[in-house]
């Protein structure tokens, strides 16, 4: 049984046992209380005892005039009308106090009181007839100790009685089982009304029936006047609990308040100082990424110039403490990587560089470092490797591995790196210096196409000459230090002059001629080339256009200028031509473009489409050094050269008996099939000569026929009008298969 059924029981048995009493004490009620005493005694309990209840401070229980009245109504007109009086005042005590708001009540709890009003006093008052019976204690009797006996057991019964069952309900409402301290807690106070309705009782018994009126009357006086003193002190006392209390009440709120308050602020702290924590770390964490950001390179995550900077900072400061402590730099280069970028587009270009810098770290120790410093160069650190020889092997590993094919994006690229090396040295005082001189390491193997190359101080003086070079190359046309030899180009059929090639000199103010095979490269690579053709190709047509009037055998004198493949593949070559042509009025059939063949196949498509645009213009066109290109046959056909010029070295090559001419006989013979006149350079020997005009080449150059000549000397050489084959020559070696081809084939 749960708490509430439990206490609906217990309120029912004692509505049972209630009722009961009730019903015995009206059917057994005395005679004597079938008066207008006991009538006035129930309407004082009734009617005017609840306003004079006083509810005692901090406690359940009210001082009232109940147990006075129960216990007059006992002596006087016994135990059963003592029941009635008890119930009823019970009743009318409880209602009057629910009406004043004083205190709550619960279900039923008014009849509940009510029914425990009735039983305790049936109780006390069958306790009260044993005792007697037994004690021998009259009730009505003028023995004022029989009369305290009397009552002392009807308050003491009654105070029992009454607490136990009120205690007993307590501890079933509230479920608890400890009696003892409920009712001492709770009910054990009360014993005072008791005590106080007892004595009353008693006093006003003895003044109804012993007392004169006179004495019942200042009796009574006295009762009210301490009964109004008392209830005004107990109204005092009361509020000032209640003050007392609300006060508390108050202060307890008002401390309720500032501790939500200071929860709230708390909470409120703690979710600012959350904020500021999370602030804090995302500071902190920007700051690492800033300082992440300064030291690597945001595409690769490899280390950054900076960081390589540092590295080496201190390394080369530990090598001069401890020369053991020895390591070598690598610079790596990937080659023609703006090709790359060009044709396939930069993001795939990016994800060539990220692969690049994977392949590098993977071939590496914990204790190297690779960092990317620029486009498309790498640097690396190579640790504790006691010789060059051994790092230049890592390097050769390097480049196997990064040369491997790998496909991106659908396309099979494969990439390939010039490595330069340099080891430590006790000479470096900065990071830039030791990477200076593996940059020129690096230059070297680009130079001589082998991968890899180990920095010496040569290199290094071959460099800082190449940079002095740059520099004067730069100036050296507005200083006139730059000037045109000319080569006659000789008929090797009648030896007449057909015209010359224009080759460039540079006369250095402080080094003298510098030949152009050192200068040229260094024009190309920086650029001047371009600008330095516009020159070359305006002061020879304006030359030519003037030799040409010198005589009307010259009118067709042809001038060849040599084109650098880094001009070919620019547009701009077209516009330059057009130009010099215009400037000098030479006609353009007179000026070929001499264009190598290894820088005519670099690029064949867009050489075909230069050419063709070229031809346009009218101007003639030769393929030089041809033999060393490596030509695809497949696209010589489509290039529209008009003539083939053979390399040097394959003249060259033929010996005092006119032996090794397969070649040349070879070269010959495509060149007739692709529709081309034939010119032979470095003819240096009368055999050479000889085997040339018998196997039909259609011209000649070389030092044997005529050296390359200052302008004044080659204009000397024009008014004099000589025939430029040696004596003797051409006779006899006449080839008739040259005679017959010559027909068919445009002039020169
Ligand atoms: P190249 O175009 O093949 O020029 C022919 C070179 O052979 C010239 O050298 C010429 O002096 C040399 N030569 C001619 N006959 C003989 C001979 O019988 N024996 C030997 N050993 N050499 C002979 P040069 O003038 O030193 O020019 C070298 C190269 O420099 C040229 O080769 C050409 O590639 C380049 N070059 C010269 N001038 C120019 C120029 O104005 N523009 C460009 N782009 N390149 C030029
Ligand atoms: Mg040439
Ligand atoms: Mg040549």
């Amino acid at each position: 049984m749960n708490k509430r059924n439990l206490s609906n029981f217990y309120k029912a048995v004692l509505t049972v046992i209630g009722v009961v009493c009730i019903g015995w004490a009206l059917f057994y009620l005395p005679k004597p209380a079938y008066s207008s005493g006991y009538l006035f005694l129930l309407a004082f309990a009734v009617l005017i005892s609840p306003h004079l209840s006083l509810i005692l401070p901090r406690s359940k229980f009210s001082v009232s005039f109940s147990d006075a009245l129960i216990f007059i109504a006992f002596l006087v007109y016994g135990g059963e009308a003592a029941i009635i009086a008890a119930s009823l005042e019970m009743l009318a005590n409880c209602y009057f106090i629910k009406r004043k708001g004083n205190m709550v009540f619960g279900r039923y709890m008014i009849l509940t009181n009510t029914f425990i009003a009735s039983i305790s006093t049936a109780i006390t008052y069958f306790v009260w007839l044993q005792v007697a019976n037994l004690a021998d204690i009259q009730i009505v009797s003028p023995d004022t100790r029989q009369l305290i006996a009397s009552l002392g057991i009807l308050a003491l019964t009654h105070f029992v009685v009454s607490t136990f069952l009120g205690a007993v309900f307590q501890i079933l409402k509230e479920n608890t089982l400890n009696l003892w301290e409920t009712w001492k807690k709770d009910y054990f106070l009360s014993s005072m009304t008791q005590i106080v309705g007892a004595g009353l009782a008693g006093l006003i018994y003895k003044l109804i029936n012993y007392g004169d009126v006179f004495t019942a009357g200042i009796a009574l006086i006295a009762i009210g006047i301490i009964y109004l003193n008392y209830r005004q002190s107990i109204g005092e006392i009361n509020d000032a609990v209640g003050n007392f209390e609300k006060a508390e009440r108050d202060k307890s709120e008002v401390e309720r308040v500032r501790r939500r308050e200071a929860e709230n602020h708390s909470a409120q702290l703690t979710v600012s100082l959350e904020k500021e924590e999370r602030a804090n770390d995302a500071l902190r964490k920007s700051e690492k990424d800033f300082q992440h950001a300064a030291l690597h390179d945001s595409l690769t995550g490899l280390a950054n110039r900076k960081q390589l900077g540092d590295i080496l900072r201190s390394l080369i400061e530990e090598y001069k403490q401890d020369p053991s402590a020895n390591f070598q730099v690598l610079f790596l280069d990937i080659r023609r990587f703006k090709d790359i970028n060009d044709s396939l587009g930069h993001s795939i270009g990016d994800k060539v560089l990220v692969i690049a810098a994977k392949r590098f770290v993977r071939m590496l120790s914990p204790a190297d470092t690779v960092a990317r410093i620029g486009g498309d160069e790498f640097a690396i650190v190579l640790r504790d490797l006691a010789t060059v020889g051994k790092a230049q092997k890592v390097a050769r590993r390097i480049y196997q591995s990064i040369t491997q094919p790998f496909s991106l994006s659908g396309n099979k690229i494969s990439i390939d790196v010039n490595i330069g090396v340099a080891p430590c040295d006790v000479e470096y005082e900065t990071p830039e210096d030791i990477l200076r001189d593996a940059d020129i390491a690096m230059h070297y193997a680009k130079e001589k196409n082998d991968g890899l190359a180990v920095f010496t101080k040569e290199l290094r003086s071959r460099f800082l000459e190449r940079v002095r070079y740059e520099m004067d190359l730069r100036h050296a046309i507005d200083r006139g230090e730059l000037s045109m030899h000319y080569q006659p180009i000789v008929s090797l059929i009648e030896g007449r002059l057909i015209g010359f090639e224009a080759l460039l000199r540079w006369h250095h103010s402080e080094f003298g001629m510098i030949p152009p095979n050192k200068f040229i490269p260094i024009a190309e690579q920086s650029g001047l080339i371009q600008p330095i053709t516009v020159w070359i190709l305006r002061e020879t047509t304006r030359q030519l256009a003037a030799w040409q009037r010198i005589s009307s055998e010259y009118e067709n004198l042809m001038v060849s200028v040599n084109i650098s493949g880094k001009h070919l593949s620019n547009d701009d070559l077209i516009e330059d031509v057009e130009t010099a042509l215009e400037q000098s009025k030479l006609s353009p059939d007179t000026l070929k473009l001499e264009i190598t063949e290894s820088s005519a196949m670099e690029n064949a498509e867009h050489t075909i489409n230069m050419l063709h645009k070229l031809k346009q213009v009218g101007v003639r066109l030769s393929i030089d050094d041809f033999g060393t290109g490596y030509s695809s046959l497949s696209y010589l056909h489509r290039l529209p050269f008009d003539t083939l010029k053979i390399d040097r070295s394959f003249v060259s090559r033929v010996g005092e008996n006119g032996e090794n001419s397969e070649i040349l006989q070879t070269i010959i013979s495509l060149a007739k099939n692709l529709k081309m006149r034939v010119i032979a350079e470095g003819i240096e020997t009368h055999v050479q000569l000889a085997v040339l005009q018998n196997l039909g080449c259609d011209y000649g150059q070389g030092y044997l026929l005529a050296k390359p000549k200052s302008r004044d000397e080659t204009e000397k050489l024009l008014y004099k009008r000589p025939n430029l084959l040696p004596f003797g020559s051409g006779l006899g070696f006449e080839s008739p298969e040259a005679a017959h081809v010559e027909e068919n084939l445009p002039v020169f």
